[in-house]
């Protein structure tokens, strides 16, 4: 099909002004978080599930190549359109359908924001858990896509624990329901294999989420570290000791010292590291618990541990969390953030080994991440165009995510394979398991029209 006629097309099914196509429109969705880029040959709006229906068959039977887009904060290319073809945004498919508290649900259209939603909730008392860094600007499309974590899914689970159904617009256009509000449907687990399939099996058009009662009680502590080992310790020993706090997440000296250039939160900038420590609950036995796990940090060798006093330091003490990966802009103007998990006690061990990779490549590294997951977010700050800094930073984050599974970890807690660890994925799978999932993509999309190149690599050419 020519290109007009796609356009002409697609203009019928959204109406022309929800079909873009200047070179400046496009280039806004050439580039996501990673550092890949490449240019669709449209962009598409659509409003409802048959509109994205209507699209994809039409892309069906042309065989042209389709991906959804949330907001673009992907940090593994997983929203660039390598091979051209159509991109649908899903912006104006931004509402809450229903909200059932007698069922605890929320179901949702996949470009809200994650916290708007988070936020129309908690007006009713409730929660929807997951909570990516990103939650400002990423949709629940995209963190479906990803099975994104985040600070509370340490205690709560990422999104493949929150989703309950999911609409599901698949590669001819079929519409498909998967799920709903009663518990422990028959059949094959669709949802698992949609979630955290990273947008190359179909797209989703409706979702259907678990909602929590809010707690009524939070304590959120900041630890102090002369030492990042002892930070890494004391993570373990909380757990050993039978507490799961709803968050314990680590920041790095070079990561606290950009927060405070943008933030300024009043981080220890002598200190190696600190610990955010939130926990959350009933109010009873809460004093309690908090003098335990102080009590723990002191085991460990924290210089210092304190109690937010009151929700405004709270809020600042996650602000600087949130607002990390922005800030580390102010050191270098590009960085990359590997995604590694390792078993929670080998943190110290790999830990130490990010810091001689950094050495090794002579670059800045900071850290900055859901240490009660394992879940490493080493982010390496350079310079997009020095090419020859460039090569280093790519080896470097191949020897990261090498000492991630090496230590028995994998090459990935939450932000996918997309296009960036293509090559890694050899580190935990081998040539039979990676069949395995091609077989899944054929039987979804034989054509690999739906977000082609993505997360699992071509095969191995054996000669
Ligand atoms: C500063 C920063 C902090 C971050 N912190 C975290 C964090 O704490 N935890 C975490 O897990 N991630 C984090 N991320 C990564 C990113 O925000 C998440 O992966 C997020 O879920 C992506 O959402 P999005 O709306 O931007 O999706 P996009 O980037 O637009 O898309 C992501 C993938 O989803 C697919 N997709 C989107 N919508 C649909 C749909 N409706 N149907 C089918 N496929 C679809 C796309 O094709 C793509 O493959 C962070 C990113 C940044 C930039």
């Amino acid at each position: 099909m020519e290109k007009q006629d796609l356009i002409d097309h697609l203009k019928e099914i959204v109406g022309s002004e929800y079909v873009l196509t200047s070179e400046m429109d496009l280039m806004l969705y050439s580039y996501d978080a990673s550092l890949e880029k490449a240019m669709p040959e449209v962009v598409v709006l659509p409003s409802s599930t048959e509109e994205v229906s209507k699209i994809m068959s039409l892309a069906y039977k042309e065989k042209i190549a389709i991906l959804g887009r949330g907001s673009g904060t992907n940090l593994t290319g997983g929203s660039i359109p390598i091979k051209g073809g159509i991109v649908v945004h899903f912006s104006r498919m931004n509402h809450i359908l229903d909200i059932d508290i007698g069922n605890r649900t929320v179901t949702v259209e996949p470009g809200i924001i994650t916290l708007d939603l988070q936020t129309e909730v908690l007006k009713k008392g409730f929660v929807y858990q997951p909570d990516p860094a990103s939650q400002k600007v990423s949709t629940l499309g995209g963190n479906i896509s990803e099975n994104s974590g985040g600070p509370h899914c340490l205690k709560y689970g990422v999104t493949s624990n929150h989703i309950l159904g999911l609409e599901i617009v698949l590669n001819d256009g079929t519409v498909v329901w998967n799920g709903g509000k009663a518990r422990d449907n028959p059949g094959y687990d669709l949802l698992g294999i949609i979630v955290g399939s990273e947008g190359t099996l179909g797209l989703v058009t409706k979702i259907m989420l678990k909602l929590e009662r809010a707690p009524e009680a939070v304590k959120t502590m900041l630890a102090v570290y002369d030492s990042i080992q002892d930070g890494a310790n004391t993570v373990s020993a909380i757990i050993a000791e039978g507490i799961v706090p709803a968050t314990l997440e680590m920041i790095d000296n070079p990561v606290m010292r950009a927060v405070e250039e943008t933030i300024k939160v009043g981080y220890p900038l002598d200190a190696a590291a600190v610990l955010l420590i939130e926990l959350d609950g009933m109010p009873e036995g809460m004093d309690e618990k908090v003098q335990e796990v102080m009590e723990i940090c002191k085991r460990n060798n924290v210089r210092d541990v304190r109690l937010a006093k009151d929700e405004a330091e709270r809020a600042l003490l996650w602000a600087g969390r949130k607002g990390a990966f922005g800030a580390v802009g102010q050191v270098r103007p590009s960085y990359m953030c590997c995604d590694g998990t390792v078993p929670r006690t080998k943190l110290p061990e790999v830990l130490g080994k990010v810091i001689e990779i950094g050495k090794k490549y002579n670059l800045p590294i900071g850290n900055v991440f859901h240490a009660g997951d394992g879940n490493l977010h080493p982010l390496i700050m350079f310079d997009e165009r020095d090419k020859e800094e460039l090569s280093r930073v790519l080896k470097a984050s191949t020897d990261i995510l090498k000492a991630c599974a090496d230590a028995g970890g994998t090459i990935s807690g939450e932000h996918g394979v997309g296009l960036e660890k293509l090559k890694e994925t050899s580190f935990i799978f081998c040539e039979n398991d990676l069949e395995f999932e091609r077989g899944i993509k054929k039987a979804f999309d034989p054509d690999d029209i739906i977000n082609p190149g993505k997360m699992i690599p071509e095969p191995v050419c054996v000669q």
